[in-house]
Order: C-alpha cells, then sequence, then structure tokens
C-alpha cells in the first residue's frame, strides 16, 4: 500500500519540518503486523512529495506472537487476502505512528508553520470502498473542500461482465493545514473501507472523536462516517454519535446510515427470521427437524428449547461455522439426554446424500442465495427431491427492501457472498415452481417492518408436501 502527500506551496520542502522528517532518509517504523517506510520521492522548492509505504504482513496478522486477528471465518482468507495492498485501518495507524506530531498540530522548529494552509495533493493508490464506490468516497470528502479525482478499476480484465471492483486509485486536493488533512484521512479511510479494523478497541471513541474534533460534527455525513469507522461496534457507534449530536440517550440517530448488516443487526431482523422459523416449525408438528446451513446454529439453539423435537440435526458446508456451532451450543459439555436429540454434520447441499432424509421438517435460513444458480438447481433436487421434509421453512432477503439502504450501491448486494437477491415476485415465482414440479403447496410470509411498496426486508415460504 503507498500513499502519498505532495506539497506546492513554495517552499514546497516545508513539509519536511511539518512532518519531523527530512527529505534526504528514508524512515523505517515497525507496526503491530508489518512495517512502514518515509521516504521522499521528490524534495524540491515548488513541490515536495512525502510517501508513506506501508508492509503488512497477512501471515503475521493471522499468527503473529499470538494476536488474534484472524478473519471472518473463511481459513483462507486469512492468508490471502487485500489488507497489504489497500488503504484501511493499518494505513490509519501508520500515520499517526509516522506523522503524529504533525497530526496532533505541533512543529517544534517551526511553530509558524502549523497554521498555514499548504496546497496540499494525496494520492492513495488502492482505497477500498465497497458498498458506496466513488459517490461515498466524494460524499466524504468533497464536503471537507477537496476536489476528488476517482479512478475505478474494473475486477478482472477477461471478464468486463463482473464490472468494478470496490478498489479505487484516488487523487485528492485541497489547501488546508496539514493536521487537518492527515485527521481527515485517519477517519475517512477506514471508514471507507468498511472492513473489520484490527485494532478496533473500546477507545477507538476517543481516538474518533480526537480525530475528528472541529470537522466531524458538522459533516454532513458523519453518521455513515462513524457506523462505518466503529463497523463492528454497533453499540459503541451509536454512543459516538450521539456524543457528536448531543442527542439523548437511547434516541435512533436520524436517516438511514448503517451498512444493511448493521441495520439488519438493529432491528433483530435475524431474530424475527429465527422466531418466524421457529414458530412454522413447531405449528407443523414435527419431531425431528434438520437445519440445513446451520450456520453457527442459532436457530438450533432455539429449537432445543422446544421438547417437541426429539431429534435436531444441524449440517452446513463449512467446517468453520460447524465448530462455532459447537462452542455456540456448548456441545462438549451438553448433558448426555440433552446431546442424544442433537446430531451435528458436515455436508453440501448441492449434493444428493441420505443423512438428510427421514426428517419431519427442515430449515434452508439465508442459505439459498449464497449458491449459483446452477448449484440452487441441485439444491432443489436434493431438498425437494431426495430429502423430502413434511415441511420446509426457507428464508432469503427480498432484494427490493435494499432500496431503502443509503448507502446501498445500485444492484449490489447485503453480503459480500450472495450470488443474488430476489424481489417478492421472483422468490415466489422460484418457489411455486419448485412446489408444483415436487408435490408440494408454499405460503410466503413477510419478515420485519413492512414497507408499503417495498415490502420486508425478508422474505419466507413455508412449504408443505402433499402427500
Ligand atoms: N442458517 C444460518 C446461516 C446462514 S449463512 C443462519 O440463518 O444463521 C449461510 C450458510 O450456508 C453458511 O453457514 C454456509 O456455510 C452455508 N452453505 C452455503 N452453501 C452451502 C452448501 N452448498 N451446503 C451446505 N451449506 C452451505
Amino acid at each position: 500500500m503507498i500513499l502519498t502527500i505532495s506539497n506546492t506551496t513554495v517552499p514546497a520542502t516545508d513539509l519536511g519540518f511539518l512532518l519531523h522528517k527530512h527529505p534526504d532518509k528514508i524512515h523505517t517504523f515497525d507496526l503491530a503486523v508489518g512495517k512502514a517506510h518515509v521516504f521522499y520521492p521528490e524534495a524540491s522548492e515548488s513541490r515536495t512529495t512525502v510517501g508513506l509505504l506501508l508492509e503488512v504482513d497477512p501471515i503475521d496478522m493471522v499468527r503473529g506472537g499470538g494476536r488474534n486477528l484472524a478473519g471472518r471465518g473463511f481459513s483462507l482468507g486469512q492468508y490471502v487476502n487485500d489488507r497489504p495492498y489497500v488503504a484501511s485501518s493499518f494505513t490509519s495507524v501508520a500515520l499517526s505512528k509516522a506523522f503524529s506530531t504533525a497530526m496532533n498540530g505541533s512543529c517544534k522548529n517551526r511553530p509558524e508553520l502549523v497554521d498555514q494552509r499548504l496546497a496540499l495533493e494525496v494520492q492513495i493508490s488502492v482505497l477500498p470502498a465497497p458498498r458506496g464506490g466513488e459517490t461515498l468516497i466524494r460524499k466524504f470528502f468533497e464536503p471537507l473542500g477537496y476536489h476528488v479525482d476517482v479512478e475505478p478499476h474494473i475486477l478482472d480484465k477477461n471478464f468486463p461482465q463482473w464490472g468494478n471492483s470496490k478498489h479505487f486509485t484516488v487523487k485528492l486536493k485541497n489547501t488546508v493545514k496539514l493536521s487537518e488533512l492527515l485527521t481527515h484521512l485517519y477517519v475517512l479511510i477506514p471508514s471507507l473501507d468498511n472492513d473489520k479494523h484490527y485494532f478496533v478497541s473500546q477507545d477507538e471513541v476517543d481516538k474518533l472523536l480526537a480525530r475528528g474534533a472541529g470537522w466531524l460534527r458538522e459533516h454532513p455525513a458523519k453518521d455513515q462516517i462513524v457506523s462505518r469507522y466503529l463497523i463492528n461496534l454497533r453499540s459503541i457507534a451509536r454512543q459516538a454519535i450521539e456524543q457528536l449530536t448531543e442527542q439523548a440517550v437511547g434516541t435512533e440517530p436520524e436517516g438511514n446510515v448503517e451498512p444493511p448488516e448493521v441495520k439488519e443487526r438493529r432491528v433483530g431482523l435475524h431474530q424475527q427470521r429465527l422466531d418466524l422459523a421457529v414458530e412454522k416449525l413447531v405449528a407443523s408438528g414435527a419431531t425431528s427437524v434438520i437445519d440445513l446451513g446451520c450456520g453457527e446454529g442459532k436457530l438450533v439453539r432455539q429449537l432445543i428449547k422446544h421438547r417437541q423435537f426429539n431429534r435436531i440435526t444441524a449440517m452446513d458446508v463449512s467446517y468453520t461455522e460447524l465448530s462455532k456451532a459447537k462452542q455456540f451450543l456448548h456441545w462438549d459439555e451438553m448433558a448426555p439426554r440433552q446431546r442424544e436429540r442433537l446430531d451435528i454434520f458436515q455436508g453440501a447441499l448441492t449434493y444428493r446424500d441420505d443423512r438428510l432424509s427421514g426428517y419431519d421438517a427442515a430449515a434452508l435460513i439465508e442459505v439459498i442465495e449464497h449458491l449459483d444458480e446452477d448449484r440452487l438447481q441441485a439444491l432443489e433436487r436434493v431438498v425437494f427431491e431426495f430429502a423430502k421434509p413434511k415441511t420446509l421453512v426457507l428464508s432469503t432477503p427480498n432484494s427490493e427492501y435494499n432500496a431503502l439502504f443509503d448507502n446501498m450501491q445500485e444492484g449490489s448486494l447485503r453480503h459480500d457472498d450472495h450470488r443474488f437477491e430476489w424481489t417478492r415476485a421472483e422468490f415466489e415465482s422460484w418457489a411455486s415452481m419448485v412446489s408444483e414440479k415436487n408435490k408440494y403447496t408454499v405460503e410466503f410470509f413477510a419478515i420485519g417492518e413492512i414497507h408499503e411498496t417495498v415490502g420486508a426486508p425478508s422474505q419466507m415460504g413455508v412449504f408443505t408436501r402433499g402427500d
């Protein structure tokens, strides 16, 4: 990852004084997950440029020194990820480490320089901005006076139909104090990146408020900036927004600003899905049930509470999810009588498997949208033709509702791993087609708050076998 800052206010070499880094030297800093190098590709009276080169070791990120920085349950993702190449929270850490004095607005030798507004240019080689892209980059930087130049990148030149990637090359120009520019970058880069922060901790709010002092409160997109910056800390994000806006505790920030997953968490949408699934499974009178694509076992945990079910099975394709499920369900410490009711196994819904048959009921909660269309056809046969539960509860997002998520780009999906998301009509037509083919009947239910025109955020089909 490389980021450069150029000064064109004469004498441009003042940049070296402000940064406390001599232009003739290369300066290297150790970071928790690699190294940062500061150097000057050019240093003249008319233009001086400082470069920040970040070397992130992706293996060390996962393994190093007992740090637990592993990715999101996708084991290859722990080693093969974009972190070494993109501007992210690591960049903020590096900026604050390499340029802390300048960021804090002090300059021992030339204090008069601190308040001087300089004609500065920033180039960020690769800036990820998922769920928002160029619009979001402009929305974040332009209100602060930046002239923004964004270059998108096609995902793969050999497959133009895949479209653009979430990565952009960004050039920013503004006449500002260097300390302001550094704090803008410190806050806005991780906020745009919107990925897991490897340095998130409870004092993150304080850092955000300190770095955002003097500009974040007035920023028109402040709620969105804060929510994305604190992506994994929703409650803390709310607290930060409250502190910034001095809202009464407990009131929701205005507007529809959170990323969809965060929003889903806020409205407890997933819980509503699970509740409806349990309600329908109980009502079906089933005594045996299998959760297909169980993930970390949230539905199974609820099913266990119902004595009606004397045989509950959790299956998933992912070992990582299954081991999480075992932990979540306290499998190892489970009383023998409880454990007798429960079975957990690994399998794929795209291959015929006798272990899936013989259940009164099955659940497929937020699973189908993870399969490519041709794989979905295999799943249809595996579930409806071979496993053949008497009752099947199946849920999937309603794509029409995406329009209400402020920061979702047209045509984008709620999760990176989704292969498709259907409108209500698309889901209903697929479900009716599958039912007809396999002698099932189907009833549809909305999950979550129902909006007049776009419906509810999620939808469920309850399938009942005809014979
Ligand atoms: N049903 C869970 C998890 C939903 S996430 C819940 O509602 O919380 C989707 C899950 O489907 C993931 O755990 C993923 O591993 C699983 N999955 C995706 N493709 C699968 C396949 N072909 N066979 C079995 N499970 C699959």
